[in-house]
């Protein structure tokens, strides 16, 4: 007999976002965490515009935003300046929130939600047959799930017990961290200097406190295991920038070195890995916790529609085949990143550059690693022969009095009409999985779009004859229901 429908191990960003969705699907779900207490130190500070979008499709955006402090424009290299206004996004920023203001909104959203949330429950040992998985604790009790969901990071015990892969390598390059106070902050929201000595980025959290990084040439193969006094960090960053901001005070520091590798798979039977779990990377670019979150909102549903029955046989799997390709896309970005700033050979830098410089100049060129950066780009594979628009983000369309990414919010297909036909006049068979909306007709998208609980086009439809066919198709297809259109 199972304890519960999804059980969830580790509650990080990834945890507490599947979390959420699972609950808004209306599965019971159990997340398992190691840790009795929340950790006072961040990691992550970046939240992408994606990210953003993905919240505020879940009505967590506004409250996410005032906790942070928006950065509008960014420097990948020095020459280049891209405005993040450019992009079409409700949120064309990157806002800088430390890593537990996003878990603190995320888990406050869980338990609302009727999250159980076990602390100081470390999974020790895993099986599973056709129906059940059996998480074993280290306190010698047992969960049994339906499904669970390896959320527990880089060096996932899931992952382990399952026996899948973690395939890639390790950087070189340790990197400094420390949270310190400044006499002098610099006056950009986000610094960042690169030079023969290394490179450092001076972050604030909003609260007097500063994220200092620094990779410093000298001191980088110092072990992880010796501390890192203040005044190693000061020196980096004079060598490195010139200043040290009037560094103060120190209240944490770490040595940390970083890894780029990919699980080989993200889904044996019943049980899945998303997360950190799945994919580490470079921190440069700011993409971990951002794919993490991205990982959940894609999973959460797909599982609901499992548990709930009404999943088509290939709907689990495409969350392994969409994520696995995104995780690798990020990976290669952050690797071309990592080695634009600390790459070892000069000639290859000032080539690096120069070729990054012009991608900037170059309008598609810059919007496309626009996208990457930001995750607006992130786009899903499509059926050979799917109408163009098939797998990409939905924009935010004005559907009457209310945004698309509200109407979202309740975890539903949305099928956006502007044809002529009115098809979203007509009802839909099971309402619990797909709501219809009238849009006002536009050249600038297709006149039908069937959007995914996590805001991505299953199908889009042009206002032809065989509209009507082909949107029941697609209904049925994706959301396991049937659409009586007249
Ligand atoms: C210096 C640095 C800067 C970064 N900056 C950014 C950034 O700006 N933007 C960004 O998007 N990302 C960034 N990242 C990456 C980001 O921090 C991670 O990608 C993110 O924390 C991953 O979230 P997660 O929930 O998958 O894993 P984690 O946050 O690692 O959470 C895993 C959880 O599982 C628990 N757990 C582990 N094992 C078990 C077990 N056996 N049983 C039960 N529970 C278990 C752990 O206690 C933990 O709470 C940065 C990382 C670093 C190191």
């Amino acid at each position: 007999m199972e304890t519960t429908d999804v059980a969830v191990v580790g509650a990080g960003p990834t945890g507490l976002m599947l979390a959420t969705e699972l609950a808004l699907a209306g599965v019971r779900c159990r997340v398992l965490e190691r840790r009795t207490e929340t950790p006072n130190t961040t990691r992550a500070f970046a939240v992408h515009a994606r990210t953003l979008e993905l919240l505020d499709a879940r009505g967590m955006a506004d409250e996410l935003l005032p906790r942070g402090v928006p950065v509008r424009a960014i420097s990948p290299t020095p020459g280049a300046t891209i405005d993040l206004g450019e992009i079409d996004s409700r949120y064309p920023m990157l806002l800088i929130v430390p890593q537990s203001g996003t878990e603190q909104v995320l888990e406050r959203r869980a338990r609302e939600a009727g999250v159980v949330i076990v602390r100081g429950a470390e999974v020790t040992g895993l099986r599973q047959d056709i129906l059940h998985v059996v998480l074993q604790l280290a306190d010698g009790t047992e969960e049994t799930a339906r499904y669970a969901v390896g959320c527990d990071g880089a060096h996932s015990r899931v992952r382990d017990l399952l026996g899948v892969p973690f395939t890639g390598t390790e950087y070189a390059t340790h990197i400094l961290l420390a949270d310190v106070r400044l006499d002098a902050p610099p006056p950009e929201a986000m610094f960042a200097e690169t030079s023969a000595a290394g490179a450092v980025i001076v972050i604030p959290f909003g609260d007097g406190w500063f994220r200092a990084i620094a990779w410093d040439r000298q001191r980088e193969q110092v072990p992880l295991t010796e501390p890192l006094p203040m005044d190693e960090v000061r020196d980096a960053f004079v060598r490195v920038a010139g200043t040290d901001f009037g560094m103060l005070e120190q209240r944490w520091s770490t040595r940390f070195l970083s890894e780029r590798r990919q699980a080989a798979q993200y889904r044996v039977g019943r049980v899945l890995l998303a997360g950190d779990a799945a994919h580490v990377h470079s921190p440069l670019g700011g993409q971990g916790m951002n794919t993490g979150i991205g990982d959940a909102v894609n999973l959460g549903w797909k599982l609901g529609a499992m548990v709930h029955g009404w999943a088509p046989a290939w709907l689990l799997e495409s969350y392994a085949t969409e994520r696995h390709r995104v995780g690798a896309q990020v990976l290669a970005l952050t690797d071309a990143f990592t080695n634009l700033v600390l790459g070892y050979s000069r000639v290859r830098k000032v080539l690096q550059s120069a070729a990054v410089r012009t991608i900037v100049r170059v309008p598609p060129a810059r919007r496309a690693l626009l996208g990457r950066l930001t995750g607006i780009g992130i786009a899903y594979p499509a059926a050979r022969g799917s109408h163009p628009w098939t797998g990409r983000r939905a924009p935010d369309v004005v559907c009457g009095s209310r945004r698309l990414y509200e109407l979202l919010r309740d975890g539903r297909f949305v099928l956006v009409d502007a044809s002529a036909l009115g098809l979203a006049a007509e009802a839909v068979a099971d309402a619990a999985v797909v709501r219809t909306t009238r849009a006002t007709p536009t050249t600038r998208r297709p006149d039908v779009l069937l959007v995914r609980p996590d805001g991505y086009v299953a199908w889009a439809g042009e206002d032809t004859p065989e509209l009507a066919d082909q949107a029941r198709a697609a209904v049925a297809r994706w959301c396991g229901t049937e659409m009586r259109v007249a």
